[in-house]
């Protein structure tokens, strides 16, 4: 089984994903979290909000609305040139990303043939790539004929830059600062696949940074956005060696720069967040669509004019994923005697420790173990299990990604004193009740 087969085992049996409306056959492209995993996505996103919103003096985060006025997305450029070019297989009838199968560089070049490529499935004929627009499309109000066509956003960016205006009218940033948003963006692509990582419903984690419309001021905060967001999936435990920054040859027009960050998975580089320069184009464009002045007065300079935007758009779904392979081990314990890890960092793990009784049977022990249970759940995500043998719910746990089992034996009821197991190291060692949330705090920090 290749990593990916693994991750969605694990993930089906322990409640991290589950395919979406799966009891109806599943739909494509969207997948449902389970308890595990709707904590490790939350507990991303809130690690994403802490760095870049709550530490940082020079962001604020906002929350837009996913349905927003359509001319948002003329002016944004998406009605017209969102999309991809689609292209099927005259034998088969498998379709797929053009631009996935032939090199982007080629693709666009005026020698370029479709006949000079075949089908990756059955090596039958290609039809001439077709470019479809992958904005999904809704429709507002109850009556036939004058319903608004709108769309489910393609990406959260434009909310952030339709509320330029509100953001400085109403709070004290000063430029250089960004606009941090997390939420959902729909997109009908044409092959979603690979588990999460390419849905059509997905979560993206973004910043927006508004920066002087100068060429050096806006290359050193774009070489630092791009390092950040490196160090970032590194802080929270991802290794370095399955990340890289890939450049991007092609670029948009209004574009200076644009890179991404890829993680390393079944010998191919995917990507996984964005670090792009999107020049002045945003702002230039909604002002000119929507005839409101979106220009900003520097109070220092006395000048007036519109900023450039250093973009950070990552996936929280790609982020999620790739965090779960990134964590995954199979280790040999003994002999013959493979354990199943997740090794997530204590941040990210779903659940932060599990208390056992030593033995079920026992009321004195389960009502002790209760009681360090119940306090410890007041301010973490705490797991509890009795079933069957120690070594068995070691084992569920480390697979849970759970960094700390905590057991409350006989010589609790003589001490106050636990044992608390390590996941990865599988040490143990005792510790005093009343020190747990000491212990399990400065693993959070
Ligand atoms: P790709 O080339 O893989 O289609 P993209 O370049 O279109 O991605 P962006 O528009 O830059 O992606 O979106 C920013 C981020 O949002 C991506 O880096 C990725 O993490 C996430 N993302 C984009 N499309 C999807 C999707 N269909 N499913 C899950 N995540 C996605």
């Amino acid at each position: 089984m290749d990593i990916f087969e693994k991750i969605t085992s694990l993930a089906k049996r322990r409640g991290f994903i589950y395919q979406g409306s799966e009891i109806y056959g599943g739909l494509a492209g969207t997948w449902d979290y389970g308890p595990l995993g709707a904590e490790l996505k939350r507990n991303i996103k809130n690690e994403y909000w802490k760095t870049m919103v709550q530490l940082r003096d020079d962001v604020v985060g906002i929350d837009a609305a996913i349905i927003m006025n359509p001319k948002v997305w003329e002016a944004s450029g998406h009605t017209e040139s969102f999309a991809d070019p689609l292209s099927e297989c005259k034998k088969c009838h498998h379709r797929f990303r053009a631009d996935n199968i032939i090199p982007e560089e080629l693709f666009t070049s005026e020698n370029f043939k479709i006949a000079d490529y075949k089908c990756p499935d059955c090596g039958g004929e290609l039809t001439e790539p077709k470019r479809f627009s992958t904005l999904v499309e809704t429709y507002l109000g109850v009556i036939e004929g004058e319903k608004l066509k709108t769309y489910l956003r393609g990406e959260i960016t434009q909310g952030v830059h339709v509320n330029f205006k509100n953001v400085l009218s109403s709070s004290r940033v000063k430029i250089p600062f960004g606009v941090a948003q997390i939420g959902k963006a729909f997109r009908n692509e044409i092959t979603p696949g690979d588990l999460t990582f390419r849905s059509r419903e997905f979560e993206q984690m973004e910043l927006q940074f508004y920066v002087k419309p100068e060429d050096e001021e806006s290359m050193k905060w774009f070489e630092f956005w791009k390092e950040a967001r490196r160090q970032w999936y590194l802080s929270l435990g991802m290794r370095a060696e399955n990340l890289q920054f890939k450049k991007h040859v092609k670029l948009a027009h209004y574009a200076k720069a644009a890179f991404d960050i890829e993680y390393h998975a079944r010998d191919e580089w995917w990507e996984m967040e964005g670090i792009h320069h999107r020049g002045t184009w945003d702002l230039s464009r909604h002002e000119q669509f929507s005839k409101q002045d979106l220009t900003y007065f520097d109070e220092e300079t006395k000048e007036r004019y519109t900023p450039m935007v250093i973009e950070t758009s990552g996936g929280v779904d790609r982020a999620t994923l790739f965090f779960l392979m990134d964590a995954y081990r199979e280790e040999e314990v003994k002999e013959g005697d493979v354990r199943t890890v997740l090794k997530l960092h204590p941040k990210l793990a779903p659940m932060k420790a599990a208390v056992f009784p030593l033995l079920a049977n026992k009321p004195e022990l389960v009502a002790k173990a209760r009681s360090v249970y119940e306090d410890l759940k007041k301010d973490w995500m705490i797991a509890w299990d009795e079933r069957g043998n120690i070594g068995k719910r070691y084992r569920s746990q480390d697979e849970a990604g759970t960094p700390y089992c905590i057991t409350v034996d006989f010589e609790t009821l003589e001490n106050e004193t636990v044992t608390i197991r390590d996941r990865d190291t599988m040490e143990q060692k005792r510790v005093k009740i009343s020190d747990i949330h000491d212990f399990i705090r400065s693993k959070l920090v």
